[in-house]
């Protein structure tokens, strides 16, 4: 299959792209590298023996897009692109709001007009708010605390009111949770630009030393030990649930949503525990006060990914930090860090 990857030079969007090669489909990516370099490609390449192509570009270039669509005989979309971070959209929501959903509209436009209509996209737990008791279910009110999460929403919404109108578009929403790790090569991972505001690249800056330590945002939620619970998921198994949307949304037309998690959830003592085990180091941290618009506990029931889907997340937390980890030692600086100096391992996770 020919399937057009949005923000496929990003964190998750690299990890997928790999395994959609290691199928076999053809990749095109479009990304604006306005979060990211081209250097995962190069690394995806490394990986895969295979460079992906690549339009350097904005997703809301409506000419751009439709040139992809006439030169690639496109069957489906993975729409990652968009802008992540929870903070920023609180500072400048205007910005959020512009590029998510404009992207959104411009892409799902050019896919109708190119009879394209089968499509995965990116959705977070964010959706949930702190409305949704846990395990968190699909059919839980949804109600967004953030413009991020309310782009989110919003875009559910579009999608929603697209297939209400046409039949023909195939959609599949996913809820990611936490994706945290990297892939086992150590070749690709999260690159943060700037402090990290993510516990896990966090810690991972801690226990390298370039940060002096963490601050635990909170101890005094309702959870035994009173810091904030996630459902950390690697990034990995989050790859893979997207290859099975896409089959799944190709035999089953239709609005789908699915949540991605472990279904378990790990407190911030625990992660710093876990990382301290799978990184050999101490991580020095200080309690402080909660963060604002953080919830106390989160993690999903994905029982509808494994029924719909047969999806099921594999790897445990100590696989996820330890990739975190390398991927960390290999790539102090992020990507900035020449492949030539990146060992190339024999083997490769399954
Ligand atoms: P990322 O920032 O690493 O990747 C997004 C990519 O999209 C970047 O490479 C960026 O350059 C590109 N991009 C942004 N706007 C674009 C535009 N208008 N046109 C073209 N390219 C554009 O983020 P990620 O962690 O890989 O997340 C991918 C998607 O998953 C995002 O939509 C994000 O909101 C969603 N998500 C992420 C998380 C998470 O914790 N990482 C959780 C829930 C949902
Ligand atoms: N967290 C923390 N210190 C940090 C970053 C995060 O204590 O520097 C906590 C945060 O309060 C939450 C958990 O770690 O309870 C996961 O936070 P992250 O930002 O990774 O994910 P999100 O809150 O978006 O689910």
């Amino acid at each position: 299959m020919t399937i057009l990857v949005t923000g496929g030079a990003g964190y998750i969007g690299a990890h997928t792209t790999v395994q959609l090669i290691e199928q076999n489909h053809d990749v095109v990516i479009i990304d604006n590298l306005s979060h990211s370099t081209i250097e995962p490609l190069r690394r995806i390449e490394a990986i895969t023996g295979e460079m992906p192509r690549f339009y350097q570009g904005n997703v809301q270039d409506r000419q751009l897009l439709q040139l992809i669509f006439q030169r690639h005989n496109i069957e489906a979309v993975i729409h990652f692109a968009g802008s992540k971070s929870v903070g920023e959209s609180v500072a400048d929501p205007l910005a959020y709001y512009h590029n998510n959903i404009a992207s959104t509209l411009v892409l799902c436009q050019t896919m109708s007009r190119f009879n394209v209509f089968n499509l995965v996209f990116s959705s977070s737990a964010a959706v949930y708010g702190n409305n949704a008791s846990v395990p968190v279910l699909e059919n839980m009110p949804t109600q967004a605390t953030s413009p991020y999460g309310r782009t989110k929403l919003m875009i559910e919404q579009i999608l929603e009111d697209l297939h209400a109108t046409d039949s023909r578009w195939s959609i599949a929403r996913l809820r990611y949770f936490n994706p945290i790790g990297a892939h086992y090569s150590g070749l690709i991972g999260e690159d943060p630009q700037g402090l990290p505001s993510n516990l896990v690249p966090y810690l991972s800056q801690v226990a390298m030393g370039s940060l002096e330590q963490l601050a635990v945002f909170g101890d005094d939620y309702d959870t035994p030990d009173g810091t904030g619970i996630r459902d950390f998921i690697h990034v990995v198994d989050l790859a893979d649930a997207h290859q099975k949307s896409l089959h799944f949304i190709a035999g089953h037309p239709g609005l789908h949503t699915f949540n991605l998690g472990t279904g378990r959830g790990h407190s911030v003592l625990e992660m710093i525990a876990a990382f301290e085990l799978a990184s050999g180091k101490t991580i020095p941290y200080t309690i402080h006060p909660r963060r604002e618009g953080d919830i106390g506990k989160s993690w999903a029931c994905a029982e509808l990914a494994k029924a719909k889907l047969g999806w099921q997340a594999k790897r445990t937390l100590q696989q996820m930090l330890q990739d975190a980890w390398r991927w960390q030692l290999q790539n102090p600086e992020g990507y900035e860090q020449p492949l030539l100096n990146q060992p190339i391992p024999l083997r490769m996770a399954s």
